[in-house]
């Protein structure tokens, strides 16, 4: 691991990285985690990623988990890039088949790197707000961590992911309102429940395993990046996440 610190993306303010925190202690805004680049790169070269193993873990040196601590895994990343001519007239276009993710969704990413990290900088009761993937994603990597997931859902929340995260052994609390009034619910109960927040843009680290994706488009493509990358976005953290990875590499 070559991160060096957090930094706010507002106002610039530096933060430990060591220390479990959502915002910016100054404005409230998202922290970045800032990586040593240059000693990254020393180990992470294109030949070695050729012998490593499939999974997002790959990117480790630029993933924020010291080196001797095991991740909470489930074999996340690696999906698939396929060739779509079909839909495509005259275009180049490929389709990143995230449904292979071991919760059937990109949420996977986020969530395999901050649970690793939350865990290993000392949290035990992680909360989210979710109407759909990210609670199942959340409950999946708890239960790997050996953590506790809470996961907050409006009452309207389809049946599947409500029934998906209490299977995975997730508190689920149904809610009358919208995910926001979840966020809200979270926010009024975490200090006497002790719950680490997972928000959306509220904790350093989702983005971090959601970057990959930028990471592995790259690699897929023999580092050569198509001219347009069209991206569904709901939170945006997924589009931040491949923002900043292109951002690192051409660093
Ligand atoms: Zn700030």
């Amino acid at each position: 691991m070559f991160l060096k610190r957090l930094e706010c993306s507002a106002c610039g303010l530096e933060h430990e990285w060591s220390r479990l925190q959502n915002l910016c202690g100054s404005c409230n805004k998202p922290l970045f985690a800032i990586v040593d680049l240059a000693a990254a790169s020393r180990t992470l070269s294109r030949e070695r990623l050729a012998e490593r193993e499939k999974s997002l873990w790959r990117y480790r040196e630029v993933l924020p988990l010291p080196a001797d601590v095991e991740p909470a895994s489930l074999g996340e990343g690696g999906t698939p890039l396929l060739p779509a001519p079909k839909c495509a007239d005259g275009i180049d276009l490929w389709i990143k088949d995230e449904s292979l993710n071991p919760t059937q969704s990109f949420k996977a990413r986020g969530m395999s790197v901050a649970v690793s990290i939350a865990k290993h900088l000392g949290a035990t009761k992680l909360a989210v707000p979710s109407a759909g993937n990210a609670g199942g994603a959340l409950a999946a990597y708890a239960a790997r961590a050996g953590v506790e997931a809470h996961v907050l859902m409006p009452r309207d929340t389809p049946r599947a992911n409500i029934v998906e995260c209490r299977e995975l052994g997730a508190h689920v609390t149904l809610v009358d309102g919208l995910i926001t009034d979840c966020a809200a619910e979270i926010s009024r109960r975490k200090a006497n429940e002790g719950w680490f927040d997972m928000s959306t843009l509220k904790e350093p680290y989702r983005v971090e395993g959601k970057k990959t994706l930028g990471y592995e488009v790259a690699e897929q493509l023999k580092w050569q990046l198509p001219n347009v990358i069209l991206y569904p976005a709901g939170g945006g953290t997924g589009l931040i996440g491949m923002w900043k990875a292109f951002d690192e590499m051409e660093a």
